[in-house]
């Protein structure tokens, strides 16, 4: 409106207030072709990689393909070299060297590849009245109550004694059986129904059904899970008693697919975190030299805590960089306090069905783009990295720079609840940290909801922060 002048409030509106705006209103027809064939890659991600172990393989077999090799302690690495160490199978770091030494510092992107799930006990196979079941104890924060009358399948790993690994997915193949955890019937559930949520379904509840036919010709005990242990000898060679040794989890048995009639969203199991995993992962494949050394982490155990030598807490990762800085004559700590953080994780979308739970100025929205958190944890921030307010305005500015669409977030209503991520576990390296992550509807849920203009922009966002000087 140039012949038109625009009034004192309107010119003031337009210099001090802070606007919102749903960024499909600033999407060019490029933007959206890119969003899609973007997407189109993270959906066989997901589809590839239930587990962290899925996760590694697909993973290093994407950074392979992109001219990343092993690292060997030791060895010679120029600027623009891609390398990869995996850790135990279950964690990956990938690096591209920059121009700059590591003296001046790495930009990180650390996610996580773990996601909520029912893992299998060690001793999990009973029958009960002629129908057989594997016990479970689930992983990380479950609403048991979504887990039942689900199809559900088997991936994992079985350790041999004499050191060879099977590995078993079963349920995700064309035609092949599924397992599922039953629920009781309505007719019936007058009683469960007055229970408090959290303890309608017991922990020791959630028992898969995994048979019910019994070995024929016998009259011994516990037929049917004799048949169920034979039919698992002939397909994996092994016996009960590896079950001791294995790592075996039930996942959901449905792959990712578009929602929505304009197919804007993506429902699958496990965008936490695999959504901020492969746009991390997804950005670093394709850089070319950096100026400074990208660093993309993908971290197990996440979801109970960071702990143990995969989880983010595992000095596995200071190994790592302690070697690429011994290549360079760099002391760890020097790189560490000079180096930048994202700490990749999904955040909750406001959800208008739930609104008493969000506080609707500081909640992400769907379709608003990637989500930064200045803080996370519980009550008093208890549990927070905080991030400097420095911090946030240097991420600002990279991601405005980058036109990338981002928003703030904060998790819930200040004494809703709360949650943690790898951001204090980077932060207490000395490394300064952010997190920023994907919107996320029913997180944790064995079927998760986001938008895929969120899962396009975090991937923009992250090439943004590698690509940063
Ligand atoms: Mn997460
Ligand atoms: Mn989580």
């Amino acid at each position: 409106m140039a012949d038109k002048e625009m009034t004192r409030g309107a010119q003031l509106r337009e210099t001090l207030i802070y606007k919102r705006k749903n960024g499909y209103d600033r999407m060019s027809e490029g933007d959206l072709q890119a969003m899609e064939a973007y997407c189109v890659g993270y959906k066989q991600f997901l589809d590839a990689g239930k587990t962290e172990r899925e996760c590694v393989d697909r993973t290093v077999a994407l950074a392979q393909a992109a001219g990343f090799k092993p690292y060997e302690r030791g060895m010679t690495l120029n600027p623009g070299d891609r390398v990869y160490r995996v850790n135990r199978g279950k964690a990956v770091m990938l690096a591209v060297m920059g121009k700059r030494g590591l003296d001046c510092g790495v930009n990180i992107a650390a996610a996580h590849i773990d996601s909520p799930r029912l893992d299998l006990k060690q001793n999990p196979l009973y029958e009960a009245e002629e129908l057989g079941y594997f016990k479970t104890h689930y992983y990380g924060g479950v609403r048991k109550y979504q887990w039942l009358a689900v199809p559900l399948e088997l991936r994992g790993a079985v350790a041999l004694r004499d050191g060879s690994v099977v590995r078993v997915c079963i349920g995700s193949g064309e035609g092949e059986p599924r397992f599922v955890i039953n629920d009781l019937l309505p007719h019936l559930g007058a009683e469960q129904a007055k229970k408090l949520m959290a303890e309608a379904v017991p922990g020791e509840n959630l028992n898969i059904l995994v048979g019910s036919r019994p070995l024929a010709d016998d009259d011994g005990a516990d037929r049917v899970k004799l048949t169920v242990l034979e039919l698992l000898h002939e397909k994996y060679g092994i016996v009960e008693e590896d079950f001791i040794s294995a790592e075996l989890c039930a996942v959901p048995a449905f792959n990712a697919s578009d929602i929505g009639f304009d197919r804007s969203l993506i429902g699958a199991y496990g965008h936490d975190d695999r959504v901020c995993a492969y746009a991390s992962l997804a950005a670093l494949l394709e850089l070319g030299t950096p100026e400074r050394t990208a660093v993309c982490m993908l971290a197990d155990k996440e979801e109970i805590g960071s702990e143990g030598v995969s989880g983010m807490q595992s000095s596995a990762f200071d190994t790592f960089m302690e070697d690429l800085c011994a290549g360079q004559n760099v002391s760890l700590n020097a790189c560490y306090e000079k180096s930048f953080c994202l700490s990749a994780d999904v955040t909750a979308a406001y959800d208008p069905n739930y609104a008493e739970v969000y506080e609707k100025r500081n909640s992400a929205f769907v379709n608003y783009g990637m989500g930064l958190c200045k803080y996370t944890g519980a009550r008093g921030k208890s549990g927070a990295s905080d991030a400097s307010a420095e911090v946030v305005a240097y991420v600002r500015r990279v991601l405005d720079e980058a036109g990338v669409a981002w928003q703030m977030a904060e998790l819930g209503k200040v004494d809703a609840g709360g949650g943690g991520t790898v951001a204090c576990y980077m932060a207490n390296r000395n490394i300064d940290t952010i997190d920023a992550g994907v919107p996320v509807l029913s997180m944790h849920a064995p079927f998760e909801t986001v938008g895929k203009l969120d899962c396009y922009m975090t991937f923009r966002g992250m090439r943004a922060i590698f690509n940063a000087k």
